[in-house]
C-alpha cells in the first residue's frame, strides 16, 4: 500500500498525539521513518470502553458509516493483557457487530485455544470499526480516520501485548512497510507495551503453510506473557 507522504504525517502525528512517547524498533529494524519525540504520559481521553463506544458507534467520519450493517467496536476483556488486531470487519461480523465470527474468527478462536486463552480473557479489535464493501481492502484514508479510535482502545486497556493479525494491522500501527516477513517472530517495543506480528488467520485459510510460524509465534507471546505475569509457562 503506498502513501503519499501528508498520510505519513497525518498518522505520525496523531500517534505522537495518543501516545506521546517514541516508538523503538529493534537494533537492525529499520522500522520507522521518522523520529517520534517524547510527548509525555499516553492517558486516554475517555472514562472506560462503555462510554467511548456509546460516543463513536454512530460515527460518520468516512463513507464505510452508510453501508455498514454494525459498528464493530472490539470485544473481550477491557482489561485484557493482550489485544489482537485485526484488518477489517467482514460480512460476518458487520452482521453481528463483533469481530472476528465468520471463518478467520473460528480460526482464531483455535489459534487462542492453542495457547490456551479464549476470546474472553483478550481483546479482539480492528483496525476499522466499518466493513468496506464486497470486503474491498481499506483504503488508507478510511485507515487513517479510524486509527485514532483503536489508539484510544489501547490506551483504555493498556494491554502488556500486542499481537498484530497480518500485514495491514502491523504495518499501520507501526506506520512502516517492511514487509510482513520482516515483522513477525520478534518482539517490537510499542509505546512501553510489547507488539508481536503473525499470519492473519484468513491468510492461514488460504496458505496452511504458514501455520508452524504463526505457532511459533503465539506460542512466543503465550510465554512472554506468562514471563511477564510471573507464572510458568503455560505452553
Ligand atoms: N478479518 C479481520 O481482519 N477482522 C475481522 O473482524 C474479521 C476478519
Amino acid at each position: 500500500m503506498a502513501r503519499t507522504s501528508e498520510e505519513i504525517s497525518g498518522i505520525l502525528k496523531m500517534t505522537r498525539q495518543a501516545f506521546g512517547q517514541r516508538l523503538e524498533s529493534e537494533p537492525g529494524l529499520d522500522l520507522f521513518d521518522t523520529e517520534v519525540p517524547p510527548f509525555g504520559p499516553p492517558e486516554p481521553k475517555y472514562a472506560d470502553l462503555k462510554s467511548f463506544e456509546q460516543a463513536i458507534c454512530a460515527c460518520q467520519k468516512c463513507s464505510l458509516g452508510k453501508t455498514r450493517t454494525k459498528f464493530v467496536f472490539g470485544v473481550g476483556d477491557p482489561q485484557a493483557g493482550i489485544i489482537f488486531i485485526g484488518e477489517a470487519p467482514g460480512h460476518n461480523e458487520d452482521l453481528q457487530g463483533e469481530p472476528f465470527v465468520g471463518r478467520a474468527g473460528q480460526l482464531l478462536d483455535k489459534i487462542l485455544g492453542a495457547i490456551k486463552l479464549s476470546r474472553q480473557e483478550v481483546y479482539i479489535a480492528n483496525i476499522l470499526k466499518c466493513r468496506p464493501p464486497d470486503n474491498r481492502d481499506p483504503l488508507p484514508e478510511e485507515m487513517q480516520t479510524c486509527l485514532p479510535y483503536l489508539l484510544e482502545q489501547i490506551k483504555l486497556i493498556k494491554p502488556k501485548l500486542i499481537c498484530c493479525l497480518g500485514r495491514v494491522a502491523a504495518q499501520m500501527l507501526l506506520d512502516t512497510k517492511v514487509p510482513l516477513s520482516k515483522l513477525r517472530g520478534r518482539f517490537i517495543d510499542y509505546y512501553g507495551m510489547k507488539l508481536l506480528v503473525t499470519y492473519h488467520p484468513a491468510a492461514l485459510l488460504r496458505n496452511p503453510g504458514y501455520k508452524p510460524d504463526t505457532w511459533e509465534d503465539v506460542r512466543m507471546l503465550r510465554r512472554e506473557y506468562d514471563r511477564m505475569e510471573g507464572r510458568p509457562a503455560a505452553v
